[in-house]
């Protein structure tokens, strides 16, 4: 199946936490913490849309001053998504430094909090010289964001401290029957892009479409019958991230609800089962655990990431402990974001 999110470690297992998810044909990106970000090509940090700061712990926020100062001439909005008390943390990221001469600027930062069943909001901009706006509350219902690609959902765990766990849900999943195209004598381009973006929007089934034929031709179709033809839907492609987590049911509850079966579970395997009593001290799972909370949530792959430095070169041990703890397959995503 093709996919729509294409997700990548920031940094190698022992680095920084961070994942990159690219959004297919989409030119836009969402990353889940901002772990060191220095390496990451500009061109591609200014494709995020969204960010979600599962807790303000140095290593998982450190890169926002970084994204902050690239978003500075940018016009398209970012929004920056934390647990309670995050509207503080950023604030006072930004009060850090002067802003007189930003007036002209076009950057728009939304940053927003979960507390309790509530989302409080707030907004950055040049024009107001980097004073925070507050925008209107709304009430916390698990869901994030919605639109016609994806669903973001959050849920608040516990790490000493609140932290979130992520969850991104494509809406539904088209894909095209290549064997009615060839038939059809139709050769893909990006008139594909645009009937599937069609189809997601509900546009009106009589829209036309112009099709690229195998004589290097056009031909004209009515969207309905084209997407009648050639597109087929399934249920849409499902990456749950959780990290820094402690573990003990309340949290396994949640995890599990929120990660149930998912194509690809990002687990934190910060710990050896053998000194889980450091895990239990600093509120981290061990690689057992991560792979027992995979398989509990029925995940369909596992990739255990956030190592402590103390296992650099002994990943494997690590990665082996979650994989027979899970019975699935784990994985090691790439540990630099695409180019
Ligand atoms: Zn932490």
């Amino acid at each position: 199946m093709r996919t729509v999110f294409l997700p990548s470690f920031l940094n190698p297992p022992c680095g920084d936490p961070g994942l990159w998810i690219d959004l297919l044909d989409e030119g836009r990106s969402v990353l889940l913490d901002l772990g060191d970000l220095r390496h990451v090509a500009n061109r591609k940090l200014l494709r995020v849309e969204r960010v979600v700061v599962t807790h303000t712990h140095m290593d998982h926020f450190v890169g926002f001053d970084h994204l902050l100062r690239l978003m500075l001439g940018r016009d398209r909005e970012i929004v920056v998504t934390g647990p309670g008390g995050f509207l503080d943390r950023v604030r006072g990221e930004i009060e850090a430094y002067t802003w007189n001469l930003i007036a002209d600027y076009p950057i728009r930062v939304r940053a927003e909090e979960i507390e309790g069943d509530t989302v409080r909001s707030a907004l950055y901009t040049g024009s107001s010289r980097m004073q925070p706006e507050p925008l209107p509350e709304r009430p916390f219902t698990g869901v994030i964001h919605g639109e016609r690609l994806y669903t973001l959902h959050v849920a608040v765990l516990d790490h000493g401290i609140p932290v979130l766990a992520v969850a991104l849900r494509e809406t539904e999943h088209l894909s095209v029957n290549s064997d009615r195209l060839e038939k059809m004598r139709l050769v893909p381009g990006a008139w594909l892009r645009d009937l599937k973006h069609a189809v997601r929007r509900c546009e009106p089934d009589d829209l036309e479409i112009r099709a690229t034929t195998d004589d290097g031709g056009e031909r004209l179709f009515r969207l309905g019958e084209l997407a009648a033809e050639i597109i087929l839907r399934a249920p849409g492609q499902r990456i749950a991230y959780v990290t820094d987590i402690r573990f003990g049911p309340a949290n396994v509850e949640k995890v599990v609800a929120l990660a149930r079966g998912v194509d690809l579970l990002v687990c934190e395997a910060a710990f050896l089962h053998q000194d889980r009593a450091l895990a239990e001290e600093r509120f981290h799972l061990t690689a057992r655990q991560a792979g027992e909370i995979a398989r509990a949530a029925g995940a369909r792959r596992l990739a255990p990431f956030h190592l402590s430095p103390r296992y650099q070169g002994r990943e494997k041990e690590i990665l082996d402990e979650a994989a027979d703890a899970f019975g699935g397959p784990v994985l090691q995503l790439q540990g630099r974001a695409p180019s």
